[in-house]
Parts: C-alpha cells; sequence; structure tokens
C-alpha cells in the first residue's frame, strides 16, 4: 500500500509511504463548510462561509505541526512556472490576493509549508531528504503537457543542488484513465510533448473522444527528469470516481471545493 489513510477526529487525509516529512493530501472530509463546500473545503476565493474556510485551514495546520499564516501557495494558471520560494513568500492573511502566478513551488527553506490545491487535477509531491527540499506541484493537462513535473525537478537541481536520484516523488489523488475523457486536444499535445511513448497514455473511444492517463504520463515525465522508478508512488485513487471522498471539478460540474497538498521539510 502505497498511500496511507489517516483520520483524526473527523479529518481524513492521505500520506505517500515514500514520503518521510509533514505532508497530506487532503480529502473533502472533516472541515467545517456546509452545503456544496461541505466539508473540507479550502477553496479561498469562492462564496463559501469565511470562517468556516479559516476553521477548515486551522484543522489542517494543525494537524500538521504549522499555522495557516505560514502557508506558501500561488495564483494557479496551469504554466508550467517553477516559483523558488522562502519565508518572505508566507501568505499572511489567508483571503488577501497572493501576489504571484506559479504552478510549481520549491523550497529548500524548513518549517515552510508548500501547498497547491486541485479538484480532479493531479498534485505531486517531491522530496530530496539530502539536499533537503520539498516541491509542490499543480498538474492539470495543460501542466502536464509542458511538463510542470520534470521543471520542478530541473529547479530543485538548479537551486538547491538535488540530484534526481534522490528525489521522491508522490502522484497523488486526480481524475483518473476510468474518467479523463476529452477532445483531440488533449492527445496532441501529449505527443508533441512525448512522441510515440504518449500512445502508452491514451485511449481512443470514437468520433474525437479520447481517456486519458494525466498520472501515467507525469510518471514518465518524472523518470525522464531522472527520478528513479522505485522513487516514485501513484495513488490509484480517481477524485471523479470518489467525488464523494475527494472534490472533484468534472463530478460536481464546478460547484466545489478544492482538495490541498502540503508539505513541509
Ligand atoms: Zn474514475
Amino acid at each position: 500500500m502505497s498511500f496511507v489513510l489517516h483520520k483524526n477526529g473527523g479529518l481524513e487525509y492521505m500520506t505517500a509511504e515514500n514520503i518521510a516529512v509533514r505532508h497530506a493530501f487532503t480529502t473533502r472530509r472533516g472541515g467545517k463548510s456546509r452545503g456544496i463546500y461541505s466539508s473540507l473545503n479550502l477553496k479561498i476565493h469562492s462564496d463559501d462561509d469565511r470562517e468556516a474556510v479559516r476553521e477548515n485551514y486551522a484543522i489542517i495546520c494543525r494537524e500538521l505541526g504549522t499555522r495557516p499564516e505560514r502557508l506558501v501557495f500561488s495564483k494557479q494558471v496551469h504554466s508550467d512556472t517553477v516559483r523558488v520560494v522562502t519565508e518572505k513568500d508566507c501568505h499572511r492573511e489567508l483571503f488577501s490576493e497572493v501576489p504571484y502566478e506559479a504552478d510549481a513551488l520549491v523550497t529548500a527553506e524548513k518549517d515552510l509549508p508548500l501547498v497547491i490545491f486541485v479538484a480532479d487535477c493531479i498534485p505531486i509531491l517531491l522530496w530530496d531528504p539530502l539536499t533537503p527540499a520539498a516541491g509542490a506541484v499543480h498538474a492539470g493537462w495543460r501542466g502536464t503537457v509542458r511538463n510542470i513535473a520534470g521543471k520542478a525537478v530541473s529547479e530543485m537541481c538548479r537551486s538547491f543542488g538535488s540530484k534526481p536520484d534522490n528525489i521522491r516523488a508522490a502522484v497523488g489523488q486526480g481524475i483518473s484513465f476510468c474518467c479523463f475523457e476529452t477532445g483531440d486536444e488533449v492527445p496532441e499535445a501529449l505527443r508533441a510533448l512525448l512522441g510515440a511513448e504518449a500512445e502508452d497514455y491514451i485511449s481512443p473511444k470514437g468520433e474525437g473522444k479520447h481517456m486519458v492517463d494525466l498520472k501515467g504520463a507525469n510518471r514518465l515525465l518524472l523518470e525522464k527528469s531522472g527520478l528513479l522508478p522505485e522513487n516514485i508512488e501513484v495513488s490509484r485513487e480517481c477524485t471523479a470516481c470518489g467525488s464523494d471522498k475527494y472534490w472533484s471539478h468534472r463530478a460536481t460540474r464546478g460547484l466545489r471545493g478544492v482538495n490541498g497538498a502540503f508539505i513541509i521539510i
């Protein structure tokens, strides 16, 4: 079992066995939000009750031994921008605007919690136990075909001196091969990046529709960036199949909160 479910009170979250520092892939269970946001909603700019969202952050931060005002997160825009973050990037007021866009965060600072948000997109946590250093990656299909995962690994190597064969990766819960149906644009972009190797992650459904395996493609991209296959864990859970447990954009038709992926060295 490569991912483990943790329960504390009502809170439920997953961890990956290959990452030995504080981290979490949150579910929608164990928060204070109500209605369509029930219950562990981490979406900040929504019409959810702000006090409930604050409480939700307090719950997960308490579990991870940190505080909401320490969190580092970005405005996610499906880019391939990797940001090296430090103490200066702590988002001290939860509801204030994030001043920068990025879809991957990397750091070598201890006790600095990195967070990315997903609701079907693929969350990837990176950990280099030697440097040490960490990364958190938001990989939807646009980020995947821009190789955001590989670029985050490269940035850890460039900025912190990480070696790819020391880096552990956990590709967390996201929409899977069973549910990620696309038009031609996703397979075409994947082929542009991976050539013939892309075919392993594409299954034609006819009439211009395809099923695409984003988690598998990200595993390949991490291997191509130098990670050892045995250092990569991939969650089998699909957020769209498991929308009672995780926030899923597709399963809820967009009426939803977000899951968070957290890591702290
Ligand atoms: Zn599914």
